[in-house]
């Protein structure tokens, strides 16, 4: 129907030639076990939800230390909202400006060590702000093949040259640096990366990856969503526990995985923060984040911190070695994560599909994730796990898994049931 014609539907109503352009969209990607739904969540974010009036253990959310729904983080938000109201108003530069910003931005930066720090709506739009005021036409933007979305997105609509080194290859990020390098017009060279990837949960040589931005000259940005929270002495992220948080030049991440609130968040000097104040687009024309999400993030940094975040980051390791234990023990091997996210290698699109629909039967939540999230053939169940988790809780996925074995000598082929 592209020729724009409207046709009737079955109650006569017209239906307009978009919808029925749209819809054949959507019964392509059907087709392919690729359509996507929304599922209602009947309850705040835990380790176990509520879904069509059903009770699941919730093995999908990237609410790592368990703070999504913690009461001294919700307390935060209700004082924040009752104190500077639930909308901001306005941008941050018109009026929008509000004191529980600050006070995020404020924590946030004592918490990653940097001289300053900048909040964003979300992650997404922090990226979208950040790479394109920082690089454009005449620059390079070199990404690793498994960055999030959002920095692809952003770096496209930089302008900038856009390269993509192999996953975690570092021969192969020299090559295109001296490439970059031995450019005739000299810009700039922005490398892009992420410490924990999201959907294999393996992790960037930070140490090496390093010494090669300043052998080159280049900036690094390091996207640290899954890792903030999670790792080092201080839990600060993985730069921290590599020990190279000095040498990032912009540490970039969202305040809505561990940290248990919502918004996007970039750290580093206090010229890069001033800067970005003047240059980042969806930071100047966008309403300010509300005073809920700041102040439950800096109430969730603080928490993050303090004794009860070490005792909650030291739980989540231990649930992870437990669930590699039960993995191990029915065939399923966790490929190369290092992290709370272990994925379970399915291959095609329908089967994670299928695989996920029978686990949510057996009394687990744990989501198919597919292209274009992941390359396609690539499929994979992607459980993550929680502080809040119990080993029960741990078992029981064991259990609901061990019903299921991957296909043998075939890693990433069809599953045996
Ligand atoms: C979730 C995520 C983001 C985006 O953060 P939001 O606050 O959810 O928009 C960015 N990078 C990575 C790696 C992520 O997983």
């Amino acid at each position: 129907m592209a020729d724009g014609l409207e046709t009737l539907n079955q109650n006569s109503f017209p239906v307009p030639a978009l919808d029925i352009v749209l819809a054949e969209q959507l019964a392509t990607l059907a087709r392919q076990g690729l359509r996507r739904e929304l599922r209602r969540v009947a309850s705040p974010q835990g380790p176990h939800v509520r879904v069509d009036g059903r009770e699941l253990r919730n093995f999908s959310s990237n609410d790592y230390l368990g703070l999504a729904n913690h009461p001294v983080i919700v307390e935060a938000a209700i004082r924040a909202t009752r104190d500077y109201g639930a909308g901001s108003g306005a941008s941050r530069l018109i009026c929008g400006n509000l004191t529980p910003h600050h006070e995020a931005e404020e924590a946030l930066a004592a918490f990653k060590g940097t001289a300053a720090a900048l909040i964003f709506s979300s992650g997404y739009s922090a990226a979208l702000g950040v790479i394109p005021a920082l690089v454009g036409p005449e620059d390079v933007v070199i990404v690793d093949k498994l960055i999030h979305a959002c920095c692809v997105d952003a770096a496209r609509l930089s302008g900038a040259k856009l390269r993509v080194f192999a996953h975690n290859d570092l021969n192969d990020l020299e090559q295109i640096l001296q490439w970059a390098t031995g450019r005739a017009e000299l810009g700039r060279i922005l490398i892009v990366t992420e410490s924990v990837f999201s959907m294999d949960g393996d992790l960037a040589p930070l140490k090496p990856l390093v010494e090669l931005k300043e052998k080159y000259g280049a900036w690094l940005m390091l996207d640290e969503a899954h890792a903030t929270g999670c790792f080092g002495a201080n839990r600060r992220g993985l730069a921290e526990a590599a020990g190279v948080s000095s040498q990032v030049d912009i540490q970039f991440g969202t305040l809505g995985k561990a940290i248990g609130a919502a918004g996007g968040y970039v750290a580093g000097s206090r010229t890069l923060v001033d800067y970005l104040v003047n240059r980042a687009r969806s930071f100047i024309f966008s309403t300010a984040p509300g005073p809920a999400a700041a102040g439950a993030a800096r109430a969730g940094i603080e928490l993050v911190q303090g004794p009860e975040g070490a005792a909650r980051a030291a739980t989540l390791w231990q649930r992870v070695a437990e669930m590699k234990t039960e993995m191990a023990s029915s065939g399923w091997c966790p490929q190369s994560s290092a992290s709370a996210i272990l994925p379970l290698m399915v291959g095609g699109e329908a089967e994670a599909v299928e695989l996920s629909r029978r686990l949510r039967g057996l009394g687990v939540l744990v989501p198919a994730i597919r292209y274009p999230t992941v390359a396609r053939g690539l499929a994979r169940l992607r459980v993550t796990l929680s502080a809040s988790h119990t080993t029960d809780d741990v078992q029981a996925l064991g259990e609901a898994i061990s019903v299921f074995h991957p296909e043998p000598d075939s890693p990433g082929a069809s599953l045996v049931a």
